[in-house]
């Protein structure tokens, strides 16, 4: 099978840091088809060969394991080409079309890894051009939209220009390897389904968090915040995987159906519950990992009257029969104390306790996303302490770390999404009424901090985020799950 990738941004952080290093490893494997060409595409002026050499002294920054010999990458380089393209400019997809009819492949992908101010001008355009062929599917990066009425803008225009078929919107969580074996776990063993519910669950808690700061990204993290850049769809996405009922078969409408309906299920927000269940923060100069970084205000590209939240936590339920009552806990931030993304299944405790047992630490399932990747269950068995006394029990822990068991080769998220796009599998990607759910749901937090006075809560570089944020899962009796 033929393809063309064509990369608009071939030149941006996204390409070098993410999609060109996930591309060398799919070449490496041998999974991504042989004879395609990936076109960068930028306002540059750069020869191929100039292209070229920019990759390859970019990939001095990826990981030593991930980088490619000389000899690998001068195979791997003669599938870059460049095209300069303006992309705000009409004329110069006339250039693109003549570049892709050279060979007229099987396949054409259209990665849009530009501004989002982009996408519907790139979309117009390309469908203008003639360039939106069943054969073509065009893969948007998030965010697109910064609410729901833009988000829904942004559909609109893809939708005139392209069936939904052909639009894989990346959510780069689904593509993690734990979020697939969530769905293994859950779907291909009869083991949990039976627990996975309401009468077994206590709580679930979804946490996403960053050591990093803003890096280089400050104008855009200002205009953007932690509600729209990882609630809105990872945090969403995740509790969907947790949350959603089993599919009738593992075609992708049949997974999105099931995940829409979470979404349509989440419990509508009230003034009581926005106050009550919801805390934004924004950390304040600290130290991470011993070093000394500065505050949220202070990084370059951000106004110094900021009040853009850096940190988000909220309680939410799926109001409907398997979930009823159930607390979820999400909560995602920078410069939080460890880069830490994991699920916690929480189970109730045994109805009648015949043991000694410490409270809290057992009964709960662990699906790690970052940095290791795998599920640990936690249990209470009697261990070495236990002698002198048979009805004392300890926690133990089952644990499947991914790397150590199936090799840390394995397929990284935007290679397996890439390769699902070049393939056609639209499974781990949103479809445009999940993504407007999502946005319809966040819309009344963004509402009420808009006439909210307060602000966000400081917090210091390095914590867990505003103290208010343990208060709030305090008052259920419960705590977070670093602290359990
Ligand atoms: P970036 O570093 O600013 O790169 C933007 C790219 O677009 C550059 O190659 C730029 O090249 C090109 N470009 C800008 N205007 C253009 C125009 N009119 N015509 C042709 N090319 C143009 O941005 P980024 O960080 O890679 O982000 C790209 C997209 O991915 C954004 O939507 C972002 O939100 C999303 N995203 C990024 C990350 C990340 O880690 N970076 C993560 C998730 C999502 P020229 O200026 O030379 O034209």
């Amino acid at each position: 099978m033929s393809f063309d990738l064509v990369l608009f941004g071939g030149t941006g952080d996204l390409a070098w840091r993410k999609l060109m290093p996930a591309l060398f490893q799919a070449f490496r494997h041998g999974t991504l088809p042989e004879g395609g060409r990936i076109i960068g595409v930028a306002r540059d002026d750069l020869s191929h060969e100039q292209y070229r050499a920019l990759i390859a002294s970019r990939f001095g920054g990826v990981e030593l394991a991930k980088r490619p010999s000389e000899d690998e990458f001068a195979r791997f380089a003669a599938m870059l080409h460049f095209l300069r393209m303006d992309l705000s400019r009409p004329e110069d997809y006339a250039r693109l079309s003549s570049m892709l009819n050279e060979r007229q492949a099987d396949t054409v992908v259209m990665y849009v890894a530009t501004a989002p101010s982009l996408f519907t001008t790139v979309c117009e355009q390309l469908a203008s051009a003639g360039l939106n062929q069943p054969q073509v599917r065009i893969v948007l990066e998030k965010p697109l939209g910064h609410d729901l009425a833009s988000n829904r803008a942004i559909n609109e225009t893809v939708r005139h220009s392209f069936q939904e078929k052909q639009v894989f919107r990346i959510d780069h969580y689904l593509g993690k390897p734990s979020v697939q074996n969530l769905f293994a776990l859950r779907f291909g063993n009869a083991l949990f389904e039976p627990l996975w519910r309401r009468e077994n669950i206590s709580n679930i808690q979804i946490t996403i968090a960053e050591d990093l700061g803003v890096e280089k990204r400050g104008a855009f993290y200002d205009q953007t915040g932690a509600l729209r850049d990882m609630v809105q769809n990872h945090a969403l996405q995740l509790l969907c995987a947790i949350g959603m009922e089993p599919p009738i078969n593992a075609h992708a409408d049949a997974i999105r159906d099931e995940k829409l309906k979470v979404l349509r299920s989440l419990k509508p927000w009230t003034a009581e519950t926005l106050s009550q269940h919801v805390v934004r923060g924004q950390y304040t100069a600290g130290g991470v990992n011993g070093t000394a970084v500065p505050g949220y205000r202070e990084e370059s590209g951000v106004d110094p009257q900021s009040r853009t939240e850096t940190f988000v936590a909220l309680r939410t339920e799926i109001a409907n029969w398997r979930w009823a009552g159930v607390p979820f806990y999400l909560r995602t931030g920078k410069r939080l104390a460890s880069r830490d993304a994991r699920i916690v299944v929480t189970f109730r405790p045994a109805p009648h306790a015949i043991f000694k047992a410490p409270m809290g630490a057992a009964n709960r399932l662990v699906i790690n996303l970052q940095p290791r990747d795998g599920l640990e269950l936690h249990l209470l068995a009697q261990g070495q302490d236990n002698r002198r006394n048979a009805q004392s029990l300890s926690p133990v822990q089952l644990d499947l770390d991914f790397d150590r068991r199936f090799g840390s080769e394995r397929v990284g998220a935007y290679e397996r999404l890439l390769l699902d796009v070049i393939d056609g599998r639209l499974n781990l990607f949103v479809r445009s009424d999940e993504q407007e759910e999502a946005w319809r749901w966040v819309e009344p937090i963004l509402d009420a901090w808009k006439s909210d006075a307060q602000g966000p809560r400081p917090y210091v570089a390095g914590t867990w985020g505003p103290s208010a944020s343990s208060a709030m899962i305090a008052r259920e009796g419960l705590c977070w799950s670093e602290e359990a």
